[in-house]
């Protein structure tokens, strides 16, 4: 090291008020548990848990603001005071001119595709979500991957594996012509590719293009300010520009989105679609009323509201954020470093195992991301999730299994709750069982539901 060399870490852009106390649980009852569980994490119990790495969802540390907010829950039934700091808060910070309350993101999904879809459109998106996909195919869509070749693999480098292939766009506009296709569906930080960013450079000309062809964006806005900050980090002409600046700059070049604020907005509920077209809007109000409750509280309480209008100030600031990716890109340089394979470049919420390259005796057959799963929780009681075969079901025409190119591992980080040693724990974890991984055998299916299996499939050990 330099020896004059001044340095300036970071840290955390808060400090803790109250703390929730962990339980540590034995091997022996860990071993039992995931029996009992059918080797599904998504099934274990969470007193059973140590450190919880699930998801990103709902699972956050409201601030001591938002919780203040909370007491200022204003419940009535029609036009709650909390309904229009909302909507403000979604009109400063993102800038679309309508939106509607729901109780969380796949609400949003729902209404949108109903006003949306007719049977038999085509929708194209950067990869699919579990379910925005299962949405739009019950609305009578098809859905089309339109991700760049990079995305399916795991160590391909791009700075932005989730940009659209305008070639591939450009042929399903082709084949079925524009009118088959109401809207394209961009997600930021494509979640089921490890996390990956779209640019601001592919959104413009996505916007140029479906401009031409008549054709609306509709975007999957979850994580849009994790997006943000890696425009502002690997984008040219960005890094002098605010997140804020840079997630309104996003949501300008497109006509709606769908959010599920459990994630980036820093609520444990809640979520909206938002539109710039009054008669889109007036439909989708008029059918929240049946789904999800008037359009002025859409499944919500008034304080969740509030909490959510609070929350999405919170997280556009560049502080957060920082942090925010900060922690996940210190766990999976960690990880890189002891050579466990991960997705390249380090995500925004989360780290991915390459479950494939992890136990490579393993056939995609034998659920390999969720047989990882199943022993990262065994080892220390960190539950993780998969992302391989099983989140992607099967094709609803064919029945046949979809089998996609990664099978991943998510390390999920929830926002604002664990420490850097709990990070240092997690990596010790992935590298003990990294160590044994040539004995690890894999899992056979002995329940599948009908839809969205991975959240409730079991599964046992194949002999
Ligand atoms: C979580 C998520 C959704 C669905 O939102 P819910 O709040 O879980 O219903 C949609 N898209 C993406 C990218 C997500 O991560």
């Amino acid at each position: 090291m330099e020896k004059n060399k001044i340095k300036h870490s970071w840290a955390e852009p808060f400090k803790i008020k109250m703390v929730e106390l962990l339980k540590m649980t034995t091997s022996a009852k860990r071993r039992k548990a995931i029996i009992e569980a059918g080797y599904n994490t998504f099934l274990l119990k969470s007193e059973d848990v140590y450190i919880d790495l699930l998801t990103d969802s709902g699972t956050s540390a409201m601030s001591d603001r938002q919780w203040a907010g909370m007491m200022l829950g204003d419940e009535a039934y029609a036009g709650s005071t909390n309904f229009y700091h909302l909507e403000e808060a979604v009109k400063a910070v993102y800038g679309y001119k309508y939106v509607i309350p729901t109780h969380q993101g796949r609400g949003a999904e729902n209404i949108l595709s109903k006003v949306l879809i007719k049977k038999g459109d085509i929708i194209p998106g950067n990869m699919y979500f579990t379910t925005t996909r299962l949405h739009q195919e019950l609305a009578g869509g098809i859905f089309q991957d339109v991700i760049i070749d990079e995305a399916h693999d795991s160590a391909n480098t791009h700075p932005f594996k989730g940009n659209i292939d305008l070639g591939k766009l450009d042929m399903l506009v082709k084949k079925h012509g524009p009118e088959k296709i109401p809207y394209i569906c961009v997600a930021v930080t494509v979640n089921m590719a490890g996390g990956q960013p779209i640019s601001m450079g592919n959104l413009k000309e996505l916007r140029a293009y479906t401009k031409k062809h008549g054709i609306k964006i509709i975007l999957d806005m979850t994580r849009v300010a994790e997006n943000a900050y890696f425009i502002q980090q690997k984008e040219k002409g960005y890094s002098g520009k605010s997140i804020r600046w840079i997630v309104k700059e996003i949501c300008s070049l497109t006509d709606g989105a769908t959010m599920s604020a459990k994630k980036d907005a820093l609520v444990n509920i809640g979520g909206f679609l938002a539109l710039n077209d009054k008669e889109d809007y007036e439909e989708a109000s008029n059918l929240v009323v049946v789904y999800e409750g008037l359009h002025t509280y859409g499944g919500l309480a008034g304080r969740d509201m509030e909490a959510m209008a609070i929350g999405i100030v919170e997280s556009v600031s560049d502080l957060h954020i920082k942090a925010r990716v900060g922690q996940v890109i210190y766990l999976g340089e960690k990880l890189r470093d002891m050579d466990i394979p991960i997705t390249e470049p380090i995500g925004g919420h989360g780290i991915f195992i390459d479950a494939k390259r992890f136990l490579p005796h393993l056939t995609q057959d034998q659920f390999p991301a969720q047989t990882l799963a199943a022993e990262l929780y065994v080892d220390a009681g960190v539950r993780t999730m998969e992302r391989g075969i099983v989140s992607a079901g099967r094709n609803p025409k064919t029945g046949k299994n979809y089998y996609p190119d990664l099978e991943l591992v998510r390390l999920t980080i929830p926002r604002r709750v664990y420490t850097q040693a709990h990070m240092d724990v997690i990596a010790e974890s992935v590298c003990n069982v990294f160590k044994n991984r040539n004995k690890i055998k894999g899992l056979k299916m002995v329940y599948e539901p009908k839809y969205l299996r991975f959240f409730q499939a079991r599964f046992e050990k194949l002999k």
